[in-house]
């Protein structure tokens, strides 16, 4: 009984994330990934760049996949809900970085609502890391703020498919509002209350576009070079705080209340945007 439930699981049911085996699909067999899809589905034009894109990311961020990427084309919400449990326009699982496309985000990328490539460089950051880290330094040890804010830097999302454009987090900032990182839990996790009052809309698509200039903070602050240090120590020891201040020689909080000052005096940064 067990087994035949694991194998429905498995193949069919919420583990086909995690599943080394991906059945019920067509597939498309590319240099660096595997795209799995339903027959009738006209797949994004962009998703053929994906080993593209992926070498573009590794460049990024001095790191190799480890392994081919899977992306499956759900065909439905219902069948996106049996995968993941959840009905996200896009989504990706550890340990293998399998990417889960929604059919709405298929549905509109094709009709040029959104723009997928953005979408998949977002997904193929989280991908990348996923392969370069364990499942336990993921959950316990690799701050969500910062793979969103990695995701958002490395796909240049400001003002693009929803995420708030750098203007726009510059205003809120000055106004006081900030969304602060630890409130980022994930999508599996309930938002602390003070964040669910944060009072803007879209608060999800403008904290995105925040931890991505607090990445892109820090790489001008502080140098690439340390950036990659921090990132590629966090992937393998020590817990944020500790790498954080190691990195950059100060502690994660001061350096936010200094990152808000940036922002708000930053006259020339706002010109030039
Ligand atoms: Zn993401």
């Amino acid at each position: 009984m067990l087994v035949a439930v694991l194998t429905y699981l498995l193949l069919w049911g919420r583990l086909v994330p995690y599943s080394p085996l991906i059945v019920g699909f067509e597939r498309k067999t590319l240099e660096r990934a595997n795209i799995y899809y339903h027959g009738g589905q006209i797949l994004p034009e962009s998703i053929d760049s994906i080993g593209e894109f992926m070498t573009q990311l590794e460049t990024l961020h001095t790191l190799s996949y480890q392994r081919k990427v899977d992306v499956l084309f759900c065909a439905s919400e219902d069948e996106e809900r049996r995968f993941g449990g959840t009905t996200v326009r896009v989504i990706t699982y550890p340990p293998y970085g399998r990417i889960l496309i929604s059919e709405k985000l298929r549905r509109e990328s094709c009709a040029g609502d959104k723009p997928f490539a953005d979408f998949l460089k977002h997904e193929l950051t989280h991908a990348l890391i996923d392969q370069n880290i364990s499942v336990y330094r993921l959950l316990r040890f690799f701050p969500e703020w910062l793979n969103e804010g990695l995701a958002v830097y490395s796909a240049n999302q400001f003002g693009r498919g929803g995420y708030c454009k750098r203007e726009e987090v510059i205003v809120l900032l000055r106004q006081g509002l900030f969304y602060k990182p630890e409130w980022f839990v994930g999508p599996f996790r309930r938002t602390p209350k003070e964040a669910a009052a944060f009072p803007v809309e879209d608060r999800m698509y403008f904290a995105y576009s925040e931890y991505g200039m607090i990445v892109d903070d820090l790489i001008k602050t502080y140098g690439k070079d340390k950036f990659q240090s921090y990132l590629h120590t966090l992937l393998k020891t020590g817990s944020p705080e500790e790498v954080f201040q190691q990195s950059f020689g100060l502690p994660f909080d001061q350096y936010l209340e200094a990152f808000k000052a940036r922002i708000v005096d930053s006259t020339a940064e706002s010109k030039a945007l």
